[in-house]
């Protein structure tokens, strides 16, 4: 009988591409920063694992992008070096992204505290930024799973199919946020790769969970918003606040959540600029029904009677009244955790900033390995601030590269 020949299949050769500059990762920052290194005659190359450029663009600001903040500052952003961002900040304004999105004619609007959105679709911008890139003579691998980051004379990168070569490695992979849509911790294995530190990431802009006491006394409640001072031991913020199935969120816990560590306490001012108790002091039958409605006129009703409910004084002297002011504006509640990853919108902490260039985004120790965007360790605030600091460090490097 005949044999079979097995033998090694022949090798599917293994495709080569030569670029000035590769960037991992076709988000904000990565595509903001190709089409400014391409611009400036640069022969740029962006490799992406998803199947489509800038997908977490497009699921932001609820499908709208809110994609600057005409207030940015950088008192909006948190980083062990509250110093670091000021440089890039600067040298790529609000403005600067407000000309880009003008000069393509996609029609946008304030919503609130100078947050810009997308009169359309978050789309708008993704397809903006793929234009500029492609204008710009930037060329996108899709699909691109990274499996090894190695520098030799230059840098060398490998997927599946394909090695890449450039003197020049940007490194824009994001955060940890949102796994399912494809997040990975690549930036941060490759910053420790090459020796540089990283400070600890943890999930933020993201909801609380209550513990079992606190959700049994509230959580059903969810759907209940209303406007307060949620506050930690050093930060404060008066926006909305969401009572949900599990817990609390809103623009002002997600904001108070940057800053909060685990076992930390907060606290809620219920009632903010409000004399909530006047009402009642005022009334001859100082009683639970007169309470009930000083509270109702301020408080969504649901929050205001369970929260009296579960505050009621045990006597109405003024002596408890003063009291009881006090504790509406003082809530304290001891968050068991938050919503984590899953839900978080961005990732605090990311790549030292001593490490870098404040100027370039270049490391200190590794020259022409740069790092932009979410996977540093500068956090925005809510409301437009982290796609500002994309598209500003992405600039920077993108200029220097
Ligand atoms: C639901 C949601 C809503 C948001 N809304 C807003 C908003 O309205 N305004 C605002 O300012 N900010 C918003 N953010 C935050 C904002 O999206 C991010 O801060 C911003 O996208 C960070 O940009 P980046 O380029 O650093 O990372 P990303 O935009 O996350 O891009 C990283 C890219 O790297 C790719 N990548 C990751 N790992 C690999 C790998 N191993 N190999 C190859 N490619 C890889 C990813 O697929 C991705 O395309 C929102 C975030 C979420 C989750």
């Amino acid at each position: 009988m005949g044999g079979v020949e097995v033998g090694p299949w022949p090798q599917k050769p293994m495709a080569i591409h030569n670029f000035d500059v590769l960037i991992l990762g076709a988000g904000a920052a990565g595509l903001l920063c190709a089409a400014e290194a391409g611009k400036r005659g640069r022969r740029v190359g962006i490799i992406e694992r998803a199947d489509r450029a800038g997908k977490k663009i497009l699921i932001s600001g609820g499908g709208r992008c809110n994609f600057t903040n005409i207030h940015s500052q950088p008192d909006n952003f948190i980083s062990s070096n509250p110093h670091f961002a000021k440089s890039a900040l600067a040298r790529y304004t609000p403005a600067d992204f407000i000309a880009l999105v003008e000069k393509h004619g996609i029609p946008y609007h304030e919503k609130t505290l100078g947050q810009l959105f997308c009169d359309r679709s978050a789309s708008d911008i993704t397809e903006m930024l793929e234009l500029e890139c492609r204008n710009a003579g930037v060329r996108t691998f899709l699909n691109s799973g990274i499996r090894e980051v190695r520098r030799d004379a230059e840098f060398v990168i490998h997927t599946e199919g394909a090695e890449f070569r450039a003197p020049v490695l940007v490194v824009a992979t994001g955060g940890l946020s949102i796994p399912k849509m494809g997040a990975t911790a690549l930036g941060y294995d490759l910053a420790r790769q090459f020796g540089l530190r990283i400070q600890e990431a943890r999930p933020a802009l993201v909801p609380f969970v209550l513990g079992p006491k606190d959700r049994k006394q509230y959580c059903d409640l969810a759907g209940v918003s209303a406007e307060v001072v949620v506050a930690t031991d050093n930060q404060s913020f008066r926006e909305k606040m969401l009572i949900t199935h599990r817990g609390l969120s809103g623009p002002s816990i997600l904001q108070v959540s940057s800053y909060w560590k685990k076992g930390e306490r907060i606290k809620i001012d219920l009632a903010p600029e409000h004399d909530v108790t006047a009402a009642i002091r005022d009334d001859k039958a100082r009683n639970i029904v007169t309470a009930r409605s000083a509270f109702q006129r301020i408080l969504p009703k649901r929050l205001a009677t369970r929260w009296l409910d579960l505050h009621e004084p045990s006597d109405w002297t003024n002596h408890s009244l003063e009291e009881l002011e006090r504790e509406v504006h003082n809530w304290t509640l001891t968050p068991v955790d938050t919503e984590g990853y899953e839900k978080a919108e961005v990732t605090a902490g990311g790549v030292d900033t001593d490490e870098l260039s404040s100027k370039t985004m270049e490391s200190r120790k590794v020259p022409g390995l740069f790092f932009i965007g979410e996977v540093v360790d500068v956090t925005g605030h809510l409301g437009g601030h982290n796609f500002q600091w994309a598209w500003a460090s992405g600039a920077a490097a993108g200029r220097a590269v």
